[in-house]
């Protein structure tokens, strides 16, 4: 027996496509193949077997010759902000975290891009675990679809690639699940609400920039110069900041810095003028973000008057900019926290082991 086709690896377009044919070839109509494939991502059915509007023994059939893979959810956290954090098993027993995050009439889910990371930055848990692998298509594009079968499903209208791991180095699946979240017979979720967050991998860049579509681009920034920004982020050394700005300004579309405020290292004011030129010469706009207490413990968040005189020098400069919220402080919702509470840490591997790029 050759092994099942996973559909959810697939992009809507060709899962149809197979679908159709496979349909076809076993004396079924061709309408068929779009209906299973509704039953994929735009109206998730936990199995085959649950597609109750097809015939018995099509369902039987199918699922003899594809599969549709779960993520395990092994725990569920909800803080008393309304924000909800998943851990999910996958089958070779690693874990990855999304944590759903509702704000007024949206909600945002952020989702993982790999098992653990290479990257190391200096504040964050997930460096702290090391890198295990990167994930599948199904493996990204499930934590979304996994929201749209709980009972009661949670309404997803936004996403972000700001979970685990460096979504630009795993773009080889993260370019088909850009287009699985989106297309109209995938998730259906507009483009301006998908936003891929990266620490500054110049290829990854200019591929996202490649894409018809209007995915949104976040830059991890974080620091305003190569040296301090060298020893929050190791990555700087391939990425320097001059190049990746660059790259910012190349991008077609409205870039959004991300800058964590670290108290007594990043958020003088002096950190605020130089970050201000950089916004300023490529439009980015800049996201303040508080420190998640628990990714760093040699950390401490800046203290409110800092970060609102932080954020007056940027307005001053002309840079739009928001101070966000810290959202689910009480389940340990920051990028990796709940994997390292549950699991234990794993000795941290070195970068340039586990660092390759992968650009479709
Ligand atoms: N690797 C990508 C996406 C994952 S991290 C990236 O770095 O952009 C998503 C965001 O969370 C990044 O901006 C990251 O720097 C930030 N982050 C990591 N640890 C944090 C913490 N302890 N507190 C606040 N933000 C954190």
């Amino acid at each position: 027996m050759t092994e099942k086709v996973n559909l959810l690896d697939l992009v809507p377009d060709e899962a149809e496509r197979r679908l159709r044919e496979f349909a076809v070839a076993h004396g079924e109509a061709a309408y068929r193949g779009a209906q299973v494939a509704r039953r994929l991502w735009t109206n998730p059915a936990p199995t085959f077997e649950r597609m109750s509007e097809l015939p018995r023994a099509f369902r039987e059939l199918l699922a003899d010759h594809f599969s549709l893979p779960r993520l395990e959810a092994v725990a569920r956290q909800r803080s008393a902000d309304g924000t909800e954090k998943f851990l999910f098993r996958l089958p070779d027993g690693e874990a990855i975290e999304s944590v759903a995050i509702p704000e007024g009439s949206r909600t945002t889910l952020c989702i993982s891009s790999q098992a653990g990371c290479a990257l190391q930055c200096a504040f964050c848990a997930t460096g702290r675990m090391g890198f295990a692998r990167n994930l599948a298509v199904w493996e990204i594009a499930g934590q979304v679809r996994e929201m749209r079968l709980l009972d009661p499903p949670i309404a997803i209208t936004n996403i972000v690639f700001m979970g685990m791991g460096e979504p630009m180095m795993n773009w080889k699946a993260v370019d088909p699940v850009l287009t699985i979240l989106n297309a109209s017979n995938g998730m259906g979720i507009g483009a301006r609400h998908i936003t891929v967050s990266t620490v500054g991998v110049l290829p990854g860049i200019e591929a996202l920039a490649a894409r018809p579509e209007q995915f949104r681009l976040a830059i991890s920034i974080h620091a305003p110069s190569d040296a301090l920004r060298r020893e929050l982020m190791p990555i700087n050394v391939k990425y320097p900041l001059a190049e990746v700005i660059e790259a910012a300004r190349a991008f077609d579309r409205r870039v959004t810095f991300e800058y964590v405020l670290l108290g007594g290292v990043n958020d003088a004011v002096e950190h605020a003028l130089q970050l201000g030129r950089l916004a300023k010469d490529c439009g980015a706009f800049v996201n303040l973000i508080p420190l998640h207490p628990g990714g760093a413990l040699e950390f401490k968040p800046s203290t409110p008057e800092r970060t609102v005189a932080f954020a007056r020098e940027l307005r001053r400069a002309g840079v739009e900019v928001a101070i966000r919220k810290s959202r689910g402080v009480d389940i340990a919702a920051a990028c990796g926290q709940l994997r390292v509470e549950r699991l234990g840490r794993r000795p941290p591997r070195r970068p340039d082991q586990d660092g390759h790029i992968q650009v479709a």
